[in-house]
């Protein structure tokens, strides 16, 4: 975990150049607004069809589940699609399924011996997520993963779209 380097980043993560960047995907995979909409509009078709072919062979992808495609023409060189849950007012284990999109996208990220993986503020978009509660989930999820599985993972970056996302994930890392 020491040599783990966790940063913030303010800005569109479909620039982003890491090994893998993450979606905030629905459980389709068929894509969506907000962060998904612009991961394919950027990435172009090949995401999509990965997508659907992942689709015809497990189905959907569950809440807290993540699957890998390709980044198409992105600057990355795959794409994690995670499917974050919807904010229920926090009795529906959110929080659980919060964390396991985090866990899941970590270990997906080792299992193909990636090293460095930005995620978007997950569930705080469409799907309500108060984003203080989130970031929190986030910090924490992702620093007890990589305490608990030491992997090839050496970067991992906090890609904020918005003011309030950024101050609060740079508070948290400065801690
Ligand atoms: P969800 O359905 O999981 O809430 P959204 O895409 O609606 O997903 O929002 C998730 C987060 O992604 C929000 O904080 C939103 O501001 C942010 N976001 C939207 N577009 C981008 C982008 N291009 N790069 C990084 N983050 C983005």
């Amino acid at each position: 975990m020491k040599q783990v380097k966790l940063s913030v980043l303010k800005g569109d993560i479909t620039k982003v150049e890491v090994d893998a960047i993450v979606n905030a995907a629905n459980s389709s995979l068929l894509g969506g607004g907000g962060v998904d909409g612009a991961i394919h509009k950027a990435g172009g078709p090949a995401i999509l069809e990965e997508c659907k072919q992942i689709i015809a062979r497990q189905g959907g992808c569950p809440t807290g589940e993540a699957v890998i495609t390709t980044a198409g023409n992105l600057p990355a060189k795959y794409v994690i699609h995670t499917v974050g849950p919807v904010w229920q007012g926090g009795s529906k284990q959110e929080e659980e399924l919060l964390a396991n999109c985090y866990y899941n996208s970590l270990r997906i990220a080792g299992e193909k011996n990636l090293q460095s993986i930005a995620f978007p503020n997950i569930s705080t978009g469409v799907y309500g997520y108060p984003k203080d509660k989130a970031a929190e989930v986030a910090v924490a999820a992702v620093k007890s993963y990589l305490q608990q599985h030491p992997s090839s993972i050496k970067e991992v970056v906090f890609v904020c779209f918005d003011d309030e996302n950024y101050e609060l994930y740079s508070r948290l890392l400065d801690e």
